[in-house]
């Protein structure tokens, strides 16, 4: 209750779309806020009280931000750590806590913890180098396909690579990484759980991803999720038992395989606000932004039923196009009923940049995919 139109501050630490997002809520409530990024022109900037421009990844950047403010959260998980771990000792509190951030910000060290904690996920090996993964494979001990993944630097498919070949792997990072088993999966699902500090958890109905088949980025994220009774029960279980293990504070995105036998594997997480979660602004009853801002100021979780079905499109830079944005044809989507356009404010647009997104809320999910597709064939973005 002490955060409410008092002096008291919420850092953030990213001012991203996803930051922009969380100060709709400090907004509302009148919570005093302060963002650290490191672009002059982050989309988070309009809307805090204080903005300031520094590294995420630099100790002392991180360090006397933090000391500046009363609670410190993250919309990235790339982030000094040691500085976090500091400012917790010092009686700063930090959520997501910054053990959970160590484990998050290396894959192997992720996949060893979901094995360690019998939380299901594919088999993988770990490497110290891609010179041992040839080694493996001339000794016949790993077989094509795999995926190979970047042990650090990952986000949004870059530093994930399905490995076919002996000349596919010539064009992989040779840093530490982890090769795991190719999953057939029958959907890419995604849970959001949300704890407060003294363990009160709650979780968003089970979504699916639909993925663009080039750029290995979601294109459409559907809530709920189309998918048995069953598979639902087994998804969120599978996620409260993963954020329980984590002990996180805040949100925790779990990405989830479902796989033809309807066995559920953990991908990945983030414990922050997630993409698979923004048709909550619109369809649930508590957005996952005001419900990241509750948790971390330890207030009552909120509802997190749908109002509504609704899909997700992610507005991302049409291929060929670079530089000043245009957003082509919105006043055309604006016009169809339950259609939500999300600008975040990025001046400059690149081929698969994300954008902004469009929520798309109908009773029947089925009708509301349909739109979205229509909205996502008739907007684009583009360079002026
Ligand atoms: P990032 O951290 O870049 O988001 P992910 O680990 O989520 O990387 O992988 C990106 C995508 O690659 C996943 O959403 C999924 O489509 C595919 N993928 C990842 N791991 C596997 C796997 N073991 N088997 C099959 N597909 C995978």
């Amino acid at each position: 209750m002490e955060f409410f139109s008092t002096s008291k501050t919420l850092g953030i630490l990213g001012g991203g779309q996803l930051g922009k997002m969380l100060l709709y809520t400090t907004r509302k409530w009148d919570i005093k806020t302060s963002v650290l990024d490191p672009s002059e022109n982050a989309p988070a900037k309009l809307a805090s009280d204080s903005f300031e421009v520094g590294d995420l990844t630099d100790f002392q950047a991180v360090y006397d931000f933090g000391k500046k403010v009363d609670v410190l959260t993250i919309e990235i998980e790339k982030v000094n750590v040691e500085a976090l771990e500091k400012l917790e000792q010092e009686g700063v509190k930090v959520y997501p806590q910054p053990h959970v951030l160590k484990i998050i910000q290396n894959k192997c060290l992720q996949k060893k913890f979901y094995k360690s904690n019998n939380i299901p996920t594919a088999s993988f090996e770990e490497f110290e180098t891609l010179d041992q993964v040839k080694e493996a494979i001339i000794k016949g001990e790993l077989s094509f396909p795999f995926v190979w993944k970047s042990a650090e630097m990952g986000y949004d498919g870059y530093g994930v690579s399905i490995v076919h070949s002996n000349k596919e792997i010539e064009s992989l990072n040779t840093g530490p990484c982890l090769i795991e088993e190719l999953v057939t999966f029958e959907k890419e699902l995604s849970v959001i759980v949300c704890r407060r500090p003294q363990g009160e958890t709650v979780h968003y109905p089970v979504v699916e991803s639909e993925f663009h088949p080039r750029a290995n980025q979601v294109e459409y994220v559907l809530c709920p999720a189309r998918i048995s009774e069953q598979a639902a029960k087994k998804a969120v279980e599978v996620a409260l038992k993963t954020a329980e293990a984590f002990g996180q504070i805040g949100l925790l995105a779990v990405e989830l395989f479902l796989t033809p036998e309807g066995d559920i594997l953990v991908n990945e997480v983030a414990p922050r606000p997630h993409n698979s979660g923004h048709f909550s602004i619109e369809a649930s009853y508590t957005c996952q932004f005001e419900q990241h801002i509750r948790a971390v100021l330890d207030l009552p979780m909120g509802k997190t039923a749908n109002k509504t079905a609704a899909v997700m499109v992610n507005l991302v830079g049409k291929e060929g196009h670079t530089g000043p944005v245009l957003y082509k044809n919105i006043d055309q989507v604006l016009a169809i009923e339950g259609v939500i356009p999300h600008i975040y404010g990025k001046k400059e647009t690149r081929p698969f940049r994300k954008m902004g997104h469009v929520t798309i809320i109908h009773p029947k999910i089925e009708t509301a995919r349909k739109i979205a597709a229509q909205v996502k064939e008739t907007l684009s973005v583009i360079s002026k």
